[in-house]
């Protein structure tokens, strides 16, 4: 018998809600795109309002396309972008602040102070790095700046949530109850959560000056957490997973060694390492992968990268000179390759495997023969360049060669990134029949808690392939290319100081 689960995905750019029956197909989707404020350089936020409105939107929008009604959702999971911090009062359900954007970059100041004195110990504690991506800057920002909360705070009234807390707070009554409650994926990257017990760590509170009243349980990333009032109403929600560890696991990578990039806003590569955590001592984040109910933690080792389909977006919006992002790829088909023109999104830094807040935005090599088809072809190239930067630790790392790449988000409907970034590594890469593996992740986490499926063996059955990419450049122009992209990533870091 058909049965259907719904899955939230709140990503960067955008919402979407996409119905998917028990077979992985999907049955119906909608989604709408939210604000980007950019208050000033290098800070941006979105309007969490804006953000659960637009959601409750695609909800109605999605049910609506599918034909079935609301009470045919057996469960329904969320994911989504993580680090992006709000903080909210419990009885009025207004944000304090709007949210601070896991891009943002306006606490490097306190970042560097806190990297110096305890970064070794952070690290060990979180497997992470001391730096503005994550929320525990961001919360202390607004403690520090936003009159009023740090008091609210310690009378438990304001409340942080990433925003799968956010969502799950607000779908499950808001003011009226709500649910506070996140998990271990979204948890270990606000660097608060000790990433060995799954707890609030009272020592890293204490470095942040956060009062732990404010923070939500950490519950796993598979079990019913509540059920919905008003929108779905009476619906569970049975899952949530951060948007890189619910691709990974919509991918079905829950063998170590398994390892998928998704190309979204920013790219994000992880390889799960089973139930031991990795620290990397090379720039990539030791990080959880997933917590299915009681059963063990997996962990995974990822690097990050800041700025992926966000530059296509910055050529559509700053530059002017594509309309909409698809038509980057018939820019860049116009020419036979980048003609010596490399370009750095370093725009908010560069994350891994560099973590160098130094570096900005550089595009080297022009003369007068260039022109916008080199730059569009040199934008799109930079995603797969730092995709390699961060393959070549991975390996180190992990020991594993990675002999092919899974991949997803929305940029992989581009062809020509997906050629050059097979080229460019040498590897085939492997789009699979379902690219909405963020969604179906959430749906997958969310359906094992309510017994859609029954295990993630199950699971691997509905994975297959679209559409392989193999390799089709020469060695020596491999390496000339990646030379030079070494050289202008040299050129970009230390622009600031
Ligand atoms: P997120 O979940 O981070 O919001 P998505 O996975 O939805 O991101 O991907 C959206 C990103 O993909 C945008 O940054 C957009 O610029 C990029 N994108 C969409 N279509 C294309 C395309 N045809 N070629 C290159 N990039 C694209």
């Amino acid at each position: 018998m058909k049965k259907y689960i719904g899955a939230i995905d709140q990503g960067t750019t955008s919402s979407r809600f996409i119905i998917f029956d028990n077979e992985a197909n999907i049955i119906a989707k909608d989604q709408l795109e939210h604000e980007q404020i950019y208050p000033k350089s290098g800070w941006v936020e979105h309007d969490p309002i804006e953000i659960w409105e637009k959601t409750q939107k695609v909800i109605i929008g999605g049910i609506s396309k599918s034909g079935i009604f609301p009470n045919d959702l057996e469960t329904v999971g969320i994911t989504n972008q993580r680090e992006t911090t709000i903080v909210w009062n419990r009885h009025t359900g207004k944000p304090y602040y709007n949210a601070i954007v896991w891009q943002d970059v306006r606490t490097k100041d306190i970042c560097k102070k806190i990297e110096e004195k305890y970064g070794e110990l952070i690290n060990k504690k979180t497997g992470l790095k001391v730096n503005t991506y994550f929320s525990a800057s961001k919360i202390k920002w607004i403690l520090d700046n936003i009159k009023g909360v740090r008091e609210d705070a310690e009378k438990g009234d304001a409340i942080f949530g990433t925003i799968d807390t956010w969502i799950l707070w607000n779908l499950t009554g808001g003011v009226r109850n709500g649910k506070h409650i996140t998990e271990p994926t979204n948890a270990s990257r606000t660097l608060l959560m000790n990433i060995d017990t799954l707890e609030w760590d009272e020592e890293l509170l204490k470095i942040f000056d956060i009062p732990q009243a404010m923070l939500p349980e950490i519950k796993s990333s598979s079990e019913v957490y509540g059920k919905c009032k008003g929108i779905l109403e009476n619906i569970s929600i049975g899952g949530i997973l951060g948007d890189q560890q619910s691709a990974l696991f919509g991918q079905t990578c829950f063998e170590k060694g398994d390892a998928k990039n998704t190309y979204g806003t920013g790219c994000f590569l992880l390889t799960n390492t089973g139930e031991n955590k990795i620290l990397s001592g090379n720039g990539l984040l030791t990080t959880v992968a997933y917590k299915i109910g009681d059963n063990k933690v997996h962990y995974a080792l990822e690097g990050s990268i800041a700025i992926a389909g966000a530059l296509v977006q910055w050529l559509r919006d700053n530059l002017g000179i594509i309309e909409n992002s698809s038509q980057i790829e018939e820019l860049a088909e116009k020419v036979e390759d980048n003609s010596g023109v490399f370009f750095v999104p370093a725009f908010s830094g560069l994350f891994a495997p560099y973590w160098e807040d130094t570096a900005r935005g550089t595009i080297v090599g022009m003369t007068r023969y260039t022109n916008k088809n080199h730059i569009a072809r040199a934008a799109l190239e930079s995603t797969a360049f730092q995709t390699r930067d961060v393959i070549e630790v991975m390996e180190k790392e992990t020991g594993v060669k990675i002999k092919e790449l899974k991949v997803d988000g929305g940029m992989v409907v581009n062809n020509l990134l997906m050629q050059f970034q097979s080229d460019i590594l040498n590897v085939p890469v492997i789009k699979p029949r379902v690219t909405e593996t963020t969604a179906l992740g959430a749906a997958y986490a969310a359906g094992l808690a309510v017994n859609v499926w029954s295990s993630t063996d199950e699971l691997k059955k509905h994975w297959s392939i679209d559409k392989k990419f193999k390799s089709k450049m020469k060695e020596a122009k491999r390496k000339d290319l990646y030379k030079n992209w070494k050289k202008a990533i040299d050129k970009s870091i230390g622009w600031i100081d």
